[in-house]
């Protein structure tokens, strides 16, 4: 036990250690030792470590009043990496960050692929592509967060039910197992909203990510955590039925939350009553900007309900903060009030003060989110 003990503390302090690194600039090691309450011993100890690992160097001597003159430390920022990858019904996407979460590589992929392998084989193709054209060898990479837009077992790495990518049951994390690093999997929903409380746990512990994409997804933060729920299917917001009888669903059931407020309803609304026929959501959005009176049109009926989904949300979890996200930001930015005004309409249970309902400032947060986690799990 106390062989653990040791160990683990040991793994504390040199996480602590990394991350003061990575907040300043330049560090002693008799900085470190204050500021972490940490012996100078053990403080040296970690950075001639760290050192032969490549993480941290010299800068330069500083001036000193007698004795021994002080050596400046600093992190190389650039000597780890963590990959994130997103797998949708219509891209792949890979975004390289180094130690100071810094995008340092960006890749996207457009494709039409229907069958997971063949979204994987892109997925694979393409992480070697980042690597090599940034020169970077696979033991520099903490690990890959892969984003997937359906229900996962994270701690398995198992997709358990994905209709978007076409898998069920499939066991993601061994078709990563050639590159040996660390895989980390999870839903698009929770990874846009971990990145999105990551950027705000300093002033709040709970947040509701609500995912705008081919599908409607949900991820719930509980006192900082994603709350997964007994089986991995917590957040399937999307599947709440809100018209008996309703609306075919991908899922295979009816009146679903998703067949109202999917990024795609917008294009099939307008295409029902306009001789004018769209393909996608992009020219949605640049028909509204221009002044369209069908789009409009269109939109107001899409938040009414979109809006009733979150006031019931807003009921079950009473959080601090609810996020939008997802593919079609600009409307949602351009119509967050009307938003507003529908969740908290006639509802006794929150108002504008206890719940703020945003749009999310960052364009691929589940990207960014699938990033994170190796990155955290280094740093944490
Ligand atoms: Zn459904």
């Amino acid at each position: 036990m106390i062989e653990v003990n040791h160990s683990k503390i040991k793994e504390t302090n040199r996480k602590k250690i990394i991350k003061l690194l990575l907040e300043k600039n330049e560090v002693t090691k008799l900085d470190i030792s204050r500021s972490l309450d940490i012996s100078i011993t053990t403080v040296s100890t970690n950075i001639t470590e760290l050192k032969k690992e490549g993480i941290v160097s010299d800068v330069r001597s500083l001036e000193s009043t007698g004795g021994r003159k002080a050596m400046a430390l600093k992190i190389n920022e650039n000597c780890r990496f963590a990959l994130g990858i997103a797998l949708t019904p219509r891209h792949v996407k890979l975004s390289l960050i180094n130690l100071k979460k810094e995008v340092i590589g960006d890749i996207r992929i457009r494709h039409n692929k229907k069958d997971i392998e063949s979204i994987i084989a892109i997925a694979k193709e393409n992480i070697n592509k980042i690597l090599n054209n940034k020169e970077i060898s696979i033991d520099k990479l903490l690990g890959i967060g892969i984003s997937i837009p359906g229900t996962v077992d994270s701690e398995e790495g198992i997709i358990k039910n994905c209709y978007l990518l076409g898998a069920e049951n499939y066991n993601l994390k061994k078709s990563f197992e050639e590159f040996n690093t660390t895989i980390y999997i999870d839903n698009e929903a929770n990874l846009s909203a971990y990145y999105e409380f990551l950027n705000k746990k300093d002033i709040l512990s709970n947040l509701l990510y609500v995912s705008i994409t081919d599908g409607l997804g949900l991820g719930i933060i509980i006192d900082g955590k994603i709350y997964r729920g007994s089986n991995n299917a917590a957040g399937e917001m999307g599947h709440i039925k809100i018209i008996i009888g309703g609306k075919s669903c991908k899922c295979g059931s009816q009146g679903c939350l998703e067949s109202y407020t999917s990024k795609n309803v917008l294009i099939e609304d307008f295409n029902e009553i306009s001789n004018e026929k769209l393909n996608d959501i992009e020219e949605f959005i640049s028909l509204f900007e221009k002044g369209d009176k069908t789009t409009k049109e269109v939109l107001e009926r899409y938040f009414n309900i979109l809006g009733i989904g979150i006031a019931n949300l807003t009921m079950l979890l009473d959080p601090s903060s609810v996020v939008l996200g997802g593919d079609i930001n600009s409307l949602l930015k351009e119509n967050i009030d009307v938003l507003r005004s529908i969740v908290y309409k006639d509802n006794l249970f929150t108002n504008e003060e206890n719940c703020k309902i945003d749009v999310t400032e960052f364009k691929e947060s589940y990207l960014l989110g699938a990033a994170m986690v190796p990155l955290e799990e280094f740093l944490n």
